[in-house]
């Protein structure tokens, strides 16, 4: 997707701290973070939300959750943290290349707003 910021970050066409990168999925600092750990894990390939996973796209979906599960590892993240993915705008969805926030580091209240 020519357009798609989240797209460029991959194609290193904007520029942005990597975590981790494989074949299909690419981790970064996200630029606003809102916890002392904030990473977005992001498929390379481009697919615009949640609700846009399917039987042929959802593998690097799994795999995702695989990385999530090292990091916290690697990380030492076993007091906890959380997984969020905002699907739409009403959901606050603001980048629409599917992205799974990865926070942890500070107390994460429940319910979320
Ligand atoms: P959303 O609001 O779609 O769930 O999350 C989008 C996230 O992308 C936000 O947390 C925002 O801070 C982050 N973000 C937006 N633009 C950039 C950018 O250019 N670089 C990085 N690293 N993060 C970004
Ligand atoms: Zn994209």
């Amino acid at each position: 997707m020519a357009d798609c910021l989240f797209c460029k970050i991959v194609k290193g066409e904007i520029p942005s701290t990597k975590i981790y990168e494989d074949d299909s999925v690419y981790v970064f600092a996200d630029i606003n973070p809102t916890a002392p750990i904030h990473y977005l894990l992001i498929p390379k390939e481009h697919i615009s939300k949640l609700d846009e996973v399917t039987k042929e796209n959802s593998a690097v979906i799994a795999h995702i959750y695989e990385v999530i599960a090292q990091l916290a590892e690697k990380l030492d993240l076993k007091d906890g943290f959380r997984v969020v993915s905002n699907c739409g705008e009403l959901a606050g969805q603001s980048v629409f290349h599917i992205h799974f926030h990865l926070l942890a580091g500070r107390p994460l209240e429940w319910p979320a707003g």
